[in-house]
């Protein structure tokens, strides 16, 4: 069994992540270690030594090196290649407000809530040129093409078939990034040969959208456990913005990192914080 840690070095890591990285590592024969550093705007090198602190003092050693997502941008921009080649892909020249302005439903998480403004546009290579643009997943020629609706997997054997609002048409590359997260976690899942995709119940409606680009991309289907989340004891989610107390502020207030780690193993929480369904 092949599972990955996929950490954003956006923040310091919290509880959340602990756990998370503790599940992978128990149910992986080998556990790897992937920097999803794609967004310019907001990951940052010292993120990445904070990633490599935390996991070192709970004792979590990853196998192989680190998959570092900024390194492989070819492979993603060849995949998108293919995808424009099969027609399932379309520039987007929309700006955020511009989505904004015509929706009426909050955003989706993969697209679902784009209004399709740019879907069906004459292709103007000149336009392309000059104007910059972001590239989506044409989700009803997708979902064709792929032959139907996607389905997954669990651990626990439960298979989940998605619905067609939990498919819309996510941005696969950005204006400003060379890869979406959907496009660059599918192709490095397959290329590091995760078998099993071990990742909390927020990331659940990436799923969909992913399992689509694995049939149409020709990659294995892994398995999926989507966990519980850690959140303070109301209930309230461990967020960045809500001054969640970091591992590094764990560890300086005299906390055993292995320790913890392996209470988080046997499924116990720190006082304070319990798991809760998404
Ligand atoms: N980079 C994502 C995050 O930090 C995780 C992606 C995944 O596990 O698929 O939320």
């Amino acid at each position: 069994m092949i599972t990955r840690f996929a950490p954003s070095p956006t923040g310091r890591l919290h509880l959340g992540h602990a756990y998370s990285a503790v599940l992978g590592r128990k149910l992986g024969t080998r556990w790897l270690l992937r920097i999803e550093d794609l967004d310019p705007g907001r990951a940052r090198p010292e993120f990445v030594d904070g990633i490599m602190e935390d996991l070192a003092w709970l004792g979590l050693a990853h196998d192989g090196a680190p998959i570092v997502q900024s390194g492989r941008t070819h492979l993603y921009a060849e995949a998108l290649e293919r995808l424009k080649e099969q027609g399932l892909v379309y520039p987007c020249f929309c700006t955020r407000a511009d989505i904004a302005a015509s929706l009426t439903a909050p955003h989706g998480d993969a697209g679902s809530a784009y209004p399709g403004t740019c879907r069906g546009l004459k292709d103007d290579p000149e336009r392309r040129a000059r104007v910059p643009h972001s590239w989506r997943l044409d989700s009803a020629r997708a979902v064709e093409a792929a032959g139907g609706l996607p389905c997954w997997r669990e651990q626990d054997g439960r298979l989940f078939e998605a619905r067609v609002e939990m498919i819309g048409d996510a941005i696969l590359a950005r204006k400003d990034a060379p890869s979406s997260y959907h496009l660059a976690c599918v192709i490095d899942d397959s290329a590091s040969g995760v078998t099993h995709v071990v990742r909390g119940e927020d990331l659940r409606p990436s799923t969909p959208i992913q399992r689509l680009l694995q049939t149409l991309l020709d990659l294995a289907e892994p398995t999926y456990v989507h966990h519980p989340l850690v959140t303070h004891e109301d209930g309230r989610r461990l967020a960045k913005r809500d001054q969640a107390p970091t591992l590094s502020a764990m560890r300086e207030a005299g906390v055993d990192g292995r320790a913890l780690a392996e209470q988080l193993t046997t499924g116990f929480l720190p006082t304070g914080y319990r798991l809760s369904g998404h």
